[in-house]
């Protein structure tokens, strides 16, 4: 029997990248024949990064790494529609911690009683366990050495986000 080509999407803010989420990517290219990062313009978040910088970052990293069968886009609404409409087979999604499990549960639960699709979760390394994009972003506004945690272009553009404040102001 001929093997099933299995197209999956890997929605989330990335806002920015992280590390965490290049070892969730680079597992899941193993398992899927494509994989879409999907970057959603959530009206709701804080953002630091237009949906526009954060594709590009992703791109430069899909392309640095020569990672096979990788894209990335940005979408509006709701995951599940988008996901229809790139005809994908299932959602991607990484898991940190207990904390996650919950949550990501929850959305699972829901995406498959309204969409029908399945959501396939990957472990991260344990030393990205504690990495969020929230936390990066507000290390970065402290000036803080990430170099362990995200991409070099990342470090690049959160240092160039952030050189006008001086360390300890608050802003505002
Ligand atoms: P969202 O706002 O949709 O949670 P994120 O960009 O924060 O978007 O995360 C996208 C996905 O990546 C989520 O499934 C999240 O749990 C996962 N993720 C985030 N950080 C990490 C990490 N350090 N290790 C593994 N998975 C992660």
């Amino acid at each position: 029997m001929a093997k099933k080509f299995v197209r999956a999407i890997f929605p989330g803010s990335f806002d920015p990248i992280t590390n965490g989420h290049l070892d969730v990517i680079s597992r899941g290219m193993k398992l899927f024949d494509e994989l879409i990062i999907a970057v959603g313009k959530s009206p709701i978040k804080n953002q630091l990064f237009t949906p526009e910088e954060r594709v590009e970052m992703i791109e430069e990293n899909i392309r640095q790494r020569k990672m096979q069968g990788v894209s990335v886009e940005s979408f509006d609404g709701l995951t599940v529609e988008y996901a229809r409409n790139k005809k994908a087979d299932v959602i991607l999604r990484g898991l940190r911690s207990l904390t996650d499990v919950q949550y990501e549960f929850q959305l699972a639960m829901t995406n498959r009683a309204v969409a029908g699709i399945e959501t396939i979760f990957i472990m991260t390394s344990e030393q990205y366990g504690f990495t969020s994009s929230t936390l990066i972003r507000e290390v970065a506004s402290l000036g803080g050495d990430l170099s362990n945690l995200i991409p070099k272009n990342v470090q690049q553009r959160l240092q160039q986000r952030f050189k006008s404040r001086i360390p300890g102001e608050t802003g505002g």
